[in-house]
């Protein structure tokens, strides 16, 4: 367990129950406990913990193109290409991250509407 441990190590080690939908040998993907479309994923690297994308490296650059890649696999998969799905990286407090161990989210399932609201 590392200093940079979160909720998500948690269910990295099968600590806490998570329904996970989305495996390899880098990336994690569960379904998201408060789920803000039909479905929503989140993809989380299983073997570092980078807290926030303002934190990732040069060195992190293949890591964060397969978070993207795992989400687009497991988006085609699901059928969700064929209408088109939302990926979104919060960082920090003005994106409202509340957890500080990188992650994708991927939302799915019905239209989303245009984003770029602020202070909701
Ligand atoms: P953030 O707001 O940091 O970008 O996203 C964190 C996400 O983690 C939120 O959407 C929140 O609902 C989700 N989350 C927080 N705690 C848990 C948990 O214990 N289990 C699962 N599956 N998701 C969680």
């Amino acid at each position: 367990m590392s200093d940079n441990d979160t909720i998500f190590g948690k269910i990295i080690r099968r600590e806490i129950p998570a329904t996970i939908v989305y495996e390899d040998d880098e990336i994690l993907g569960f379904n998201d406990v408060s789920p803000q479309a039909p479905a929503h994923v989140l993809f989380i690297p299983k073997n570092t913990v980078i807290p926030t994308l303002d934190d990732a490296e040069p060195g992190d650059a293949a890591l964060l193109g397969r978070l993207m890649l795992a989400a687009a696999e497991y988006a085609r998969r699901q059928g969700f290409h064929q209408n088109g799905y939302r990926v979104v990286m919060n960082c920090r407090e003005d994106a409202g991250q509340t957890v500080f161990h990188l992650h994708l989210h991927l939302l799915a399932g019905a239209p989303l509407g245009h984003f770029g609201a602020i202070g909701r």
